[in-house]
C-alpha cells in the first residue's frame, strides 16, 4: 500500500485468471466517527477480499461506515460489490451502467441477461447456425457462471445508491465531485476534487494501454463520446494528480490522451479499408477477426476472451464510421451487416 497524497491510499489487487492482472483500489479514510471512501470494489476473488479485509481493519473502518464509489460496471471494478453490500457498505454507481442486462464483453449477472444474450450475440454475427463453435463457447460460460460460483468474469447483482454528475461526496479532508467519463463504458464516472486538483479517473486514461471502448448496442455513439470526453479531459485535468485504476499515476496527460485518440483513429481507418476492399456485407465478428488478426474460431479460453473484447471494440469503431457516413449499417435476421458506401 502507498499513500499517493496525504490521506489517499492505494492498494493493489491481483488477479491470476484474467487478461487484466491488477487493479488499484483507492481508500480515503474518514475523520473520527465519519464515513470512509473506497473507489471501486475489485476482482471477485477470496484472495482480493482477504487483502482488503486486512487493510480496512488496519484503518479501523467498519463496513457500516464504508462508502464504495463504483466507477463503472466491469468485473475488475465491481466483482466484489455484492460482497461488500451484504456486509453493510453503501455503494454508489451511475445507473446508466445498468441500462442493459447483457454486454458481449462482460457477464453482467442480473435479471434478463439470459434473455438478452441471444439477441446481442446475433447482432454481432454469432449464431447457433452460422458460428456454432463460438456460440457453444458462450453457452459454456453461462453454464460455468451458474454452477461454479468462482467464475471471475461474472458480476453478481448488488443494491446501490444511484449517482449522477455533479454530486458532492466528502471524506477526510477531501470534497469530491462526481464527473462523467464516457468512453470506456457508457456511464463511467470519476471523482474530482477541484480545489486539491485530484481525479480518480478509473479506466478513462491508462498509461501504456488503449482502454477498450466496448459496446454491442447501436446508436450509443460511444467512441464519438470518448473522443469528446478525452478532449475535455486534456484541458480540465492536465494539472491534476491523475489516479487511474490501472498502472501508474498519469504525468503527461496530453501525451497519454493523444496516444489513445490516434490509436483509435488508426483502427477505424483500418476497419474502413477492410470494408472498402470487401465488396460485400460483413458481420461485426468477421470485421473484428480481420482487424485484429484473430482466427475465425478461438483456440483456447484466452483467445475467446480476446475475441469478445475485439468484437465490442470493432462494433464501436464501425458505429463511429457509420455516424461519419463512412460505413453503411444494415440488419438482416437480427445481425448487423456492414459495407462500404463506395464499393
Ligand atoms: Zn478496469
Amino acid at each position: 500500500m502507498v499513500e499517493r497524497t496525504p490521506g489517499i491510499f492505494e492498494v493493489i489487487l491481483h488477479s491470476n485468471k484474467s487478461s487484466i492482472s491488477e487493479i488499484k483500489i483507492f481508500l480515503v479514510p474518514g475523520k473520527e466517527g465519519e464515513r470512509s471512501l473506497m473507489v471501486d470494489a475489485g476482482f471477485r476473488s477470496r484472495q482480493c477480499l482477504a487483502v482488503m479485509e486486512k487493510v480496512l481493519e488496519a484503518f479501523g473502518i467498519a463496513y457500516d461506515k464504508l462508502d464504495i464509489f463504483l466507477t463503472h460496471k466491469h468485473h475488475d471494478h465491481c466483482g466484489l460489490a455484492s460482497e461488500y453490500a451484504a456486509r453493510g457498505a453503501r455503494l454508489f454507481m451511475n445507473p446508466q451502467e445498468d441500462r442493459h442486462c447483457y454486454d458481449c464483453m462482460y457477464y453482467n449477472h442480473s435479471h434478463g441477461s439470459t434473455e438478452d444474450q441471444p439477441e446481442v450475440l446475433r447482432g454481432m454475427g454469432i449464431t447457433p447456425e452460422g458460428t456454432p463453435e463460438i456460440w457453444e463457447m458462450f453457452m459454456e460460460v453461462n453454464r460455468r457462471a451458474s454452477t461454479n460460483k468462482a467464475w471471475e468474469f461474472e458480476i453478481p447483482g448488488f443494491r446501490y445508491t444511484p449517482v449522477k454528475a455533479g454530486q458532492k461526496l466528502a471524506y477526510g479532508s477531501y470534497e469530491f465531485e462526481t464527473v462523467p467519463l464516457k468512453g470506456h463504458t457508457f456511464g463511467q464516472m470519476g471523482l474530482y476534487d477541484r480545489e486539491r486538483k485530484i481525479i480518480f479517473c478509473a479506466d478513462q486514461v491508462i498509461d501504456g494501454i488503449v482502454p477498450i471502448v466496448g459496446s454491442t448496442y447501436p446508436d450509443e455513439h460511444l467512441l464519438k463520446g470518448y473522443f469528446a470526453s478525452l478532449e475535455q479531459f486534456k484541458h480540465k485535468y492536465q494539472d491534476c494528480l491523475v489516479l487511474p485504476a490501472h498502472r501508474e499515476p498519469i504525468k503527461e496527460v496530453k501525451r497519454v490522451v493523444d496516444r489513445i485518440v490516434f490509436s483509435y483513429l488508426d483502427k477505424t481507418d483500418m476497419i474502413k479499408r477492410i470494408l472498402d476492399h470487401a465488396h460485400r456485407q460483413m458481420t461485426t465478428k468477421e470485421v473484428a477477426c480481420l482487424a485484429y488478426g484473430m482466427k475465425p474460431v478461438p483456440g483456447d479460453q484466452a483467445e475467446f476472451i480476446k475475441l469478445k473484447m475485439v468484437i465490442s471494440k470493432t462494433f464501436s469503431c464501425l458505429e463511429y464510421l457509420y455516424d461519419e457516413d463512412l460505413a453503411i449499417r444494415g440488419k438482416l435476421d437480427g445481425t448487423y451487416l456492414w459495407e462500404s458506401p463506395v464499393s
